[in-house]
């Protein structure tokens, strides 16, 4: 089983396969919000810059990590409420 995203980048829609996504959840990452080759490109053009930035969830206002700083425009949700927002 694999999760359909819509890249926020480029907004088209990758997958998330479940081995990917278990090992998010195992490293209490946030799942990824662009595709494979948006990420690479944001790395290869941020690479001193991988910060990851406590926040909190837009939605509801529990602490959470992004690689979005708390004055990105970008909303920002917990995994429980992104998950929710994918319905
Ligand atoms: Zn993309
Ligand atoms: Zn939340």
């Amino acid at each position: 089983m694999s999760t359909k995203t819509a890249c926020k980048e480029c907004e088209k829609d990758f997958l998330i396969i479940d081995e990917e996504e278990k090992f998010y959840e195992k490293k209490k990452l946030p799942h990824p919000e662009q595709c494979p080759s948006c990420r690479q490109k944001r790395r290869l053009s941020l690479r001193n810059e991988r910060v990851l930035h406590k926040r909190k969830c837009d939605k509801c206002s529990k602490d959470t990590i992004s690689t979005y700083a708390a004055d990105s425009e970008y909303q920002v949700y917990c995994q429980e409420c992104f998950w929710e927002y994918l319905g």
